[in-house]
This record gives C-alpha cells, sequence and structure tokens, in this order.
C-alpha cells in the first residue's frame, strides 16, 4: 500500500469530527492492507513510528527537521516560521512550504511512490542511527524519505516524526475500527489490547491468526500490560464497606508507576503509559538484578524521589529524573529515587492476575530479597484505616490504596478492586443556590442541594458542586422550610432560591468541570456544618477554589 493513501485517509480523518465516519473509513483502511502493513499502518495513522511499547526512538528535533526541510525546497526560516504561524502545525507548515516549492514537485514525479513499509524501514534507520555522525545520518535519511514525498505525505511524515498526529482518532476509536475491519467483538479487542499493551500489536494479530490468536495472547516478557487503576473512594470506611468489610490498605505513594520485566540478567522498565524508561532508571535496574529471585518475572511499583532525611521530595523532581537521558550519572546523585514493589503479574512462564490479591502479595515477598514493598494494613476496623491514612500523609505521602483481598489483577481496568483514599483537602464555606426534591424517604424534602462559591469580580455565584450528603433527616426538614421560605423560581424539579444560606463543604478533589458554569466541579463533595454565623458575602471565593485547584494540580501532574 502506498504512503499517499495512509495521508489522505489521515486527511479525511482531519476533516470530520463524526465518530462513526472515521471508524468506518478507518476500518475499510484496514481491510485493503496486507498483514505486514497492518502494525506499522496503525502505528502512523496513531502518530507513532513504531508500536507503543517500542523502546526505539527516532530521536529528531524539529530543529533537525526544519534543517531538512530548508535544504531541501530552498525556504528561510523566516518563511518555514511564517507557515508554522499560519498553520500552528508543524505538518501543515511543512506541506504547505513544499506546495511552494516547485522543484519538489518534479522531483516526486520520476520516483516511486512510497510505500507504508519502506516509510517504516526508513524510520527504523533513522532510530537505530547512533553513535558518532548519528546526527547527519538521520538527516540523510530523511532527506531522502521526505525528498520523494508529496506534500501530503510531507504533511504526514513531519506529524510522525514529531509525534504530533491530532486527527482525533484515538486509540478507543482504532479498538473500533480494528473490531470491525476483522470482525471480532469489539470487547475481545480491548481485552487482547490491555495484554499486548498497543492496539496496533493486537490488529497485527487478529490479521495473521484471527480471534483464536487473540485467546490465545499472553503475557510476554518486555511487552508492557496496561496496568490496573483504582476508583475514588470518600474515605477509609467507605472503602472498607465497598470491599465487604475488610480490606488490605497500602500507603498511596506520591510517585511515578513502573513495570518492570526481568529475564535473565535483562530488564526493562516501563511507565504507566507503557513508554520505555529504562534508560532514566540505570540505579532500579541494577536493584531488580540482584535482587529479584526469580528468572522471569513482571512487577509492578513505584519510584518516589527521596530526600536527604529520607523523606519523599515533590513528584516534580521525580520528573525531572524521568525525562533526562543523557547525563544520568549526576542525576543519580542528585536525584535519589527509592522503589516499593506491590505487584507481581507475572512469573517464570506463569500468569499471576487471576490469582487473588492477597496471593499475589505473598508471591511478590518470596520474590524479593531485600527491596521494600509498599508499606500495608489489613483490617476491619475504620479507626485504624483512618490512623494509617493520617500516618501515610504525616510522612508525605499521598494517600491509601485499599485492594479488595481476593481480587484478581485486571489491565487497564479502572475498577473497584482498588481504591484510593486521599485525604479530604481544606473545607469551603459555600453558598446554597438551588435545590431539588429528594425521593424515596425524602420524597417532598429538598435534599440534593446545588453549592456555589462567590465570584469577586462580579459578585455573582457559580455553582461547582451538588450534594444531597451530610444533613441528618431533622436538618433536611428544617433546610426544606428555610429553602421553600427564600425559593425564587421553580424549574422542573429544581427550585432556585435566593444566595443566602452558608455551609461548610468537605470533599476530595476539584475538578475541571464543563458540567457549571463555573468551569469546575467538587468530588464527594458533603455538607459538614451549617453556617449561619455566616453571611453569604463571607463565603468561599471562585478565586479562591481556583487557587486550591491549581495548588493540587502541581502536586498531581505525573508523568504518566
Ligand atoms: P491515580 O493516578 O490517582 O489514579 O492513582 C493510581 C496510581 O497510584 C497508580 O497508578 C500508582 O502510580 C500509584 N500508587 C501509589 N501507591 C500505590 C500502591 N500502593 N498500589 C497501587 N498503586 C499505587
Amino acid at each position: 500500500m502506498r504512503f499517499r493513501d495512509l495521508a489522505y485517509l489521515c486527511e479525511h480523518l482531519e476533516a470530520t469530527t463524526k465518530r462513526n465516519l472515521m471508524v468506518s473509513m478507518v476500518a475499510d483502511f484496514l481491510k485493503r492492507l496486507n498483514k505486514e502493513e497492518i502494525e506499522p499502518a496503525i502505528s502512523m495513522i496513531l502518530g507513532r513510528p513504531f508500536p507503543k511499547w517500542d523502546p526505539r526512538k527516532l530521536d529528531v528535533s524539529w530543529a533537525t527537521l526544519s534543517k531538512v526541510i530548508q535544504r531541501l525546497t530552498g525556504t528561510s526560516w523566516r518563511d518555514l516560521s511564517a507557515a508554522f504561524r499560519n498553520t500552528g502545525d508543524l505538518g501543515a507548515a511543512a506541506k504547505m512550504i513544499f506546495e511552494n516549492s516547485r522543484m519538489q514537485r518534479q522531483t516526486t514525479l520520476f520516483e516511486k511512490p512510497l510505500s507504508i513499509l519502506e516509510v517504516r524501514n526508513v524510520l527504523e534507520a533513522v532510530a537505530e542511527a547512533s553513535g558518532p555522525g548519528s546526527r547527519e545520518r538521520k538527516e540523510r535519511l530523511i532527506e531522502s524519505l521526505l525528498g520523494r514525498a508529496l506534500p501530503i505525505e510531507v504533511k504526514y511524515l513531519v506529524k510522525i516524526m514529531v509525534g504530533e498526529m491530532r486527527t482525533g482518532l484515538q486509540e478507543g476509536l482504532m479498538e473500533t475500527a480494528v473490531s470491525k475491519a476483522f470482525s471480532v467483538p469489539l470487547k475481545k479487542i480491548q481485552v487482547a489490547s490491555m495484554l499486548t499493551g498497543d492496539i496496533a500489536e493486537t490488529a497485527a494479530l487478529c490479521a495473521k491468526e484471527g480471534s483464536g490468536g487473540l485467546l490465545r495472547l499472553e503475557f510476554k516478557i518486555f511487552r508492557p500490560v496496561k496496568p490496573m487503576l483504582a476508583q475514588m473512594a470518600e474515605d477509609p470506611e467507605a472503602a472498607l464497606k465497598e470491599h465487604g468489610g475488610k480490606t488490605a490498605f497500602e500507603y498511596k505513594l506520591d510517585g511515578a508507576r513502573i513495570q518492570i520485566h526481568k529475564s535473565g540478567g535483562k530488564v526493562r522498565i516501563f511507565s504507566r503509559r507503557l513508554t520505555d524508561v529504562t534508560k532514566s532508571l540505570p540505579d532500579i535496574v541494577e536493584i531488580i538484578r540482584q535482587r529479584v529471585k526469580p528468572d522471569e518475572a513482571i512487577l509492578e511499583g513505584e519510584v518516589i524521589a527521596v530526600g536527604k532525611n529520607g523523606n519523599p521530595l515533590p513528584f516534580q523532581h521525580l520528573m525531572r529524573r524521568f525525562r533526562r537521558v543523557y547525563s544520568i550519572e549526576r542525576m543519580i546523585e542528585e536525584i535519589p529515587v527509592e522503589l516499593y514493589l506491590f505487584d507481581i503479574i507475572y512469573m517464570n512462564g506463569e500468569s499471576l492476575i487471576s490469582l487473588p490479591y492477597l496471593e499475589r502479595r505473598r508471591k511478590l515477598e518470596e520474590a524479593v530479597s531485600d527491596i521494600s514493598l509498599t508499606k500495608q494494613l489489613i483490617t476491619s476496623d475504620s479507626k485504624e484505616a483512618e490512623h494509617f491514612l493520617e500516618e501515610a500523609i504525616n510522612e508525605g505521602h499521598e494517600g491509601l490504596m485499599a485492594k479488595r483481598l481476593n481480587s484478581p489483577y485486571i489491565p487497564g481496568i479502572r475498577g473497584k478492586h482498588w481504591l484510593k483514599v486521599k485525604k479530604t483537602l481544606e473545607p469551603l464555606d459555600l453558598v446554597i443556590v438551588a435545590a431539588e426534591y429528594g425521593t424515596g424517604r425524602r420524597h417532598g424534602w429538598l435534599s440534593d442541594y446545588y453549592l456555589a462559591a462567590r465570584d469577586e469580580d462580579t459578585g455573582e455565584f457559580l455553582t461547582i458542586g451538588k450534594t444531597f450528603k451530610g444533613l441528618t433527616d431533622r436538618e433536611i426538614e428544617e433546610m426544606t422550610k428555610r429553602l421553600k421560605q427564600i425559593a425564587v423560581e421553580e424549574r422542573g424539579h429544581i427550585v432556585i432560591v435566593k444566595p443566602r444560606i452558608v455551609v461548610e463543604v468537605a470533599y476530595n478533589e476539584i475538578q475541571k468541570s464543563p458540567k457549571y458554569k463555573s468551569g469546575m466541579a467538587l468530588r464527594f463533595a458533603r455538607i459538614t456544618r451549617i453556617r449561619d454565623d455566616k453571611d453569604p458575602e463571607d463565603a468561599d471565593t471562585i478565586q479562591r477554589v481556583r487557587q486550591i485547584y491549581e495548588r493540587q494540580f502541581l502536586r498531581k501532574s505525573r508523568l504518566s
């Protein structure tokens, strides 16, 4: 298949926002490919030169690319910058420049069209060029590639090389397209993608071996698996309840998740997004080599940066370490990291994911010598759990994870087997601006409250959340009477009230959300007190809410 057909497909994808149309265009395209082309084509459509978990990196900067483009087209740096300013996109800018350069078109007329596999071969050669003179070699390879490309091909080659596809076709839609192209149920494709960690590889397997191939799919060392994720719980008590009264709490460390693959003396480490971060963590590689007993294992853990006194360093420091590929030796001294393991999902040819948590944890303990595991407390006592949470926070960690004792490891799923519990943020004083009638026992009562913060600039009250939690039945009854007295309008089952009543509200997180005009929403909001001692003018402002949001965001920016 010609690369230009892939470029046209991407151009059509870019031009539409209709998801169904995108899926059917991609599915039709995939059906026309031969087996060898499937993986490279899907990787490229998703804006990647190689499969997602592939350790090879092109290591080509925009500066290098623009040098090659200038050389090929005779364009000045100024024109190139202007094209970029006009289009706001490197690929589109490159296309524009190539279209304006006559010379380029003449050469491409005589050339054999580029094929998808040829493009992959060149990209492989670019990635593999290393050592002295590699920069020039990379440039020459790219020059020969772009020199043979049509402007529209240049656009997508550049996008693939800089990793910015922006067609709006995400991995989820690609899974649907693959399911359609190969007539395999979407669920099967999704499950397989969790194991392969990559839709391109799943599709290639489908093409080669049909859905039977997917069923036989197993763990493979050095092919990362999508990590199991956690939902949020309000507090330790809620986590205990969800897990049937007893659960395993672990410290939730504020670091970076890593998945470690070991086979003999060879170790590779993947981030939560399944990129290969082995090079940034040579010290961890050494620890794994020396202290993990099984010959073959896939382990999961968290690395945190630690300060001189042994306490965790803020997350940003760890990120500096992760971004670094060169001069890593100095970084190891500057930002020492510590590894805490919390799971083992594969050992000596055997998948452990269907074993219950407790058993995996036991196997993990046996598999390592002298590597810390995340601190754990198995309990049915919410007071004890609350205490454990305090302790985690006091030691500078993020909170706790609650893990259902008999739960399997389900790759890629954000379910309730794992629950994260964080310390509530500082409470806010908010104003009730509307209320809804409850149902069942609360029928006839205004029991669901819209909570707003004041905008300092306009004086307007902007809703940031809604809750039916926190008040006793008597308080709700009383509140209903008070709200009815200050009601200004009924819209369906919502009663709009004058902003008069202030309540103190606890919550676990502030999120950006399109739901309210304020653009923000509280998660797990609950009323902790009625603040009749406060006027609406004394309530917290939207500006303060934004500040708290920003602060939590800083802490949360993570590598993966
Ligand atoms: P979140 O990123 O807030 O969804 O929380 C899930 C993340 O917490 C995981 O991906 C890990 O990086 C991290 N984490 C920290 N400590 C643990 C632990 N003990 N068990 C599992 N994940 C943990």
